[in-house]
């Protein structure tokens, strides 16, 4: 069963891929699906005795380009549809204990490459929403520890983008201005939940974080995907994350949980979706988000009552006190 059904009391889609139940679950180490695998002995994804960072279709893909027909029938009240679009893996590097820390600005430079042409790639075969996450670690349900990201390209935009690009277009009508450029602005301008500068991006720990130790990192100039970032620029970025990645690992001693998400504009579609009369561009700022689940060295915070039932986060550390924890952990 492949196949999306909407809530219409909540207007959200609901993804089921029961074919993902039996995904590769926390593999032995030498049956690794990502280590480099050149004879063929476990069937793992990739031929080759080595390489830096590969991309390749997700083997359980939740959705699909050609998806089977929907199991049940739509109505009007229940409405089904195939589950389309694309998964992708993003592999980091062929050793498997490897961390973005431990690789290097480098490394990080060609990730940011590698997303930015699949950011292209996936948008010129049209799909609508391109999402590059990362889930890390067992804390967040991580089924593989091989360093690795994923690449999910949808085709509508999915709830969370869609609720800012809509609260992004009424800013810009209210004001004229860009919202996250404004949020930029006022990190520089006080300072004291700034993490990380660069030349051309910043890290910090916004003003509203849901996560104790929630990482906002966010180019200073209005630029709405990776693929508008120059060279000089990404180099500057790959150097940032770095930082940023090893003073999250610092922070408690150990590789550091989290969920990362890059956000940049639709690639398809119109924007009137989101009440906007312009282009997409105009009201996407692209920005990465890691939100790591720690509250402290031992303590997880967990998605409850108010979060999940009520979808009001409470958080109990300071944003400007996390961001002084953090600050200290980062090289510079
Ligand atoms: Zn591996
Ligand atoms: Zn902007």
């Amino acid at each position: 069963m492949s196949e999306r059904r909407f809530d219409p009391t909540s207007g959200e889609w609901i993804t089921f891929a029961t074919h993902r139940q039996n995904r590769t679950f926390l593999p032995p180490a030498n049956a690794c699906p990502l280590c480099p695998d050149p004879k063929n002995e476990w069937d793992g994804e990739i031929r080759r005795p080595d390489y830096e960072v590969a991309v390749f279709d997700n083997r359980f893909p939740a959705l699909s380009p050609t998806p089977p027909a929907p199991d049940v029938e739509s109505t009007e009240l229940y409405q089904v549809e195939p589950a389309t679009g694309r998964c992708e893996v993003i592999a980091y590097s062929s050793d498997h204990n490897a961390t973005l820390a431990k690789l290097g600005a480098e490394r990080i430079r060609l990730l940011i490459d590698a997303w930015a042409d699949r950011y292209q790639v996936l948008g010129a075969e049209g799909h609508t929403y391109v999402l590059p996450f990362e889930n890390r670690g067992e804390a967040i349900g991580v089924t593989l520890h091989h360093p690795h990201g994923q690449i999910y390209a949808y085709d509508d935009i999915p709830a969370r983008p869609l609720r800012k690009l809509k609260k992004a277009a009424e800013y810009r009508t209210r004001t004229g201005r860009c919202v996250e450029c404004d949020v930029v602005a006022a990190e520089l301008d006080d300072g004291r939940r700034i993490i990380a500068e660069g030349e051309h991006f910043i890290a910090h720990v916004p003003f509203w974080a849901r996560y104790p130790y929630e990482v906002r990192i966010s180019p200073k100039q209005h630029t709405h995907s990776l693929v508008a970032v120059s060279d000089e620029a990404r180099t500057d970025l790959s150097r940032l994350l770095h930082r940023v990645f090893t003073g999250l690992d610092d922070l408690f001693g150990f590789p550091l949980p989290y969920v990362l998400g890059i956000f940049s504009s639709p690639t398809n579609g119109s924007p009137s979706v989101a009440g906007w009369d312009g282009s997409w561009d105009d009201i996407s700022h692209l920005h990465f988000l890691i939100s790591p689940p720690n509250r402290s060295e031992s303590k997880l915070k967990y998605i409850a009552g108010t979060e999940q039932m009520g979808g009001a986060y409470s958080t109990d550390i300071a944003p400007e006190v996390a961001a002084a924890t953090l600050r200290s952990k980062i090289p510079s």
